[in-house]
């Protein structure tokens, strides 16, 4: 369905995933801070693609390097001279846009003439160390990739890894973007997730294909629909300083065809210009060849807030239901914040017992939800508003049969579990298994007789 972002944002408010920064002050544009649910979001995010990229390959070793580097290395990596956007100045209402937001020379709010653009660049500045003069400036990352690149040496060295191989990396960047706005589309503090994939120079093409074609994949295999993506070539005027091609994984956003993931071929150029600076050898010594050479990189560059507003735009739906709207995020159970909801059928305090039990065991395994307050059917609501896959009930047949309901949030069909198998169930179901409840009409789920 085609997804209204107002209506998006105020859900992410209103369920606490996502809060504007520094709201009592009025906020802090183009900065924001995850709730509850959010941070759960997020940090499954990064760990689906730290399982995905880092520990499920052989050829992929993981870095954290600091946000605070030496001035220097933005000076070798072209930051310093190159990093910029052009910026227009309207002449009547003084906002300012990146070129590249405007038409014809005119103010897209309104409508006054604009400023000649000019080159502003995006690094965020600051001072280290007590003094603020211009020897003590230095720079707030704008990217994760080059913390990768200063320690090539140090990772061939230490991880006895051979070419092919990458470096990946999750953490934050920063950029004082002009034109900002569309929720976490384009924030000024960002996180990205980062891989910097060597290579030797005569493989670049095909590797280029094949991390093209793995990252796209990779939001397939975690719900995106393959509609909402697509490829775009940057031409020439496009390309950064540093690459020599470049392709962006778009996604239908609701604001139209957006940016969701970068892949570049940057060649040897950031390792050429770092041994070039540092006066360090940074080249690759092939052990089976005998040769040494610079090795060319590949890099997929991914935003984690994008990542995240685009599952959330993906899975957000809305269908009938008998007088009412079901509101509803279909994410994928490995994203989703929470994966169990455990769900007394009343307050009686003799159903309390043994749903408190049955919250203990599957939150151990899981991370759960206990919910009493309201009717059932307003619970199940909020649960499918936040994306938790399944529901377990308890109810007063549970007390004498020792059985409860599991609730799918897709579909809504239900299955009747002995408690004793329901951690088992719920590992399988959220592992995708279609279950069925068997005897038609029945109370019993003999999934796992016979
Ligand atoms: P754009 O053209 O949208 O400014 P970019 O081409 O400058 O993006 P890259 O430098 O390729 O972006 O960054 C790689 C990825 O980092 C992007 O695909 C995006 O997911 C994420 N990203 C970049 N800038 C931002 C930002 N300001 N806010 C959130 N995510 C960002």
């Amino acid at each position: 369905m085609k997804v209204d972002m107002d209506k998006l944002v105020s859900l992410c408010k209103r369920r606490g995933f996502i809060f504007q920064s520094s709201e009592i002050y009025g906020g802090l544009s183009a900065c924001w801070d995850y709730g509850p649910l959010g941070v759960e979001l997020k940090r499954n995010i990064k760990e689906m693609w730290w399982r995905d990229m880092v520990r499920e390959r052989d050829d992929m070793v993981g870095l954290d390097s600091s946000v605070l580097m030496h001035r220097a290395v933005w000076s070798a990596s072209g930051h310093e001279e190159g990093f910029s956007d052009p910026l227009m100045e309207c002449k009547a209402c003084h906002r300012r846009w990146r070129a590249d937001d405007t038409k014809d020379g005119r103010c897209p709010d309104c409508g006054g003439e604009l400023t000649e653009p000019r080159m502003f660049n995006l690094m965020f500045k600051t001072f280290f160390g007590p003094v603020e003069e211009d020897a003590a400036v230095i720079y707030l990352r704008p990217e994760t990739a080059q913390g990768i690149f200063v320690n090539f040496a140090n990772v061939v060295d230490t991880a006895r890894k051979k070419l092919p191989f990458g470096i990946a990396q999750i953490g934050k960047a920063f950029r004082n973007e002009i034109t900002t706005g569309n929720f976490i589309f384009r924030c000024r503090e960002f996180e990205m997730m980062e891989i910097e994939f060597f290579v030797k120079p005569d493989t670049a093409g095909e590797w280029f294909s094949y991390w093209l074609e793995e990252r796209q994949n990779w939001y397939i295999k975690l719900g995106i629909n393959k509609e909402n993506l697509r490829l775009h070539q940057h031409g020439e005027e496009e390309l950064a300083h540093y690459a020599r091609v470049c392709y962006d994984i778009d996604y239908l956003f609701p604001m139209g065809w957006s940016e969701l993931e970068g892949i570049a071929d940057r060649g040897d150029f950031d390792l050429a210009q770092h041994a070039k600076h540092s006066g360090k050898d940074l080249s690759y010594f092939d052990p089976d060849s005998g040769e040494r050479f610079m090795p060319y990189v590949i890099e997929p560059s991914a935003g984690v807030d994008r990542a995240a507003l685009a599952f959330l735009v993906d899975a957000y739906d809305e269908e009938p239901d008998k007088n009412e709207i079901r509101v509803l995020l279909r994410l994928h159970p490995d994203l989703a914040p929470v994966k169990v909801a455990v769900l007394p059928l009343s307050r009686n305090e003799t159903l309390v017992p043994m749903a408190k039990d049955v919250y203990a065991s599957v939150r151990k395994c899981f991370t759960a939800q206990y919910d009493d307050a309201q009717s059932i059917g307003r619970r199940y609501r909020r649960q499918d508003e936040i994306g938790t896959p399944l529901a377990v009930t308890i109810d007063f047949q549970s007390l004498e049969d020792s059985q409860v309901t599991i609730r799918e949030r897709d579909s809504m069909k239900q299955i009747r579990v002995p408690v004793a198998e329901l951690t088992r169930t719920l590992e399988l179901k959220l592992s995708g298994e279609p279950l069925e409840v068997l005897p038609p009409g029945g109370k019993y789920w003999l999934g796992f007789e016979g």
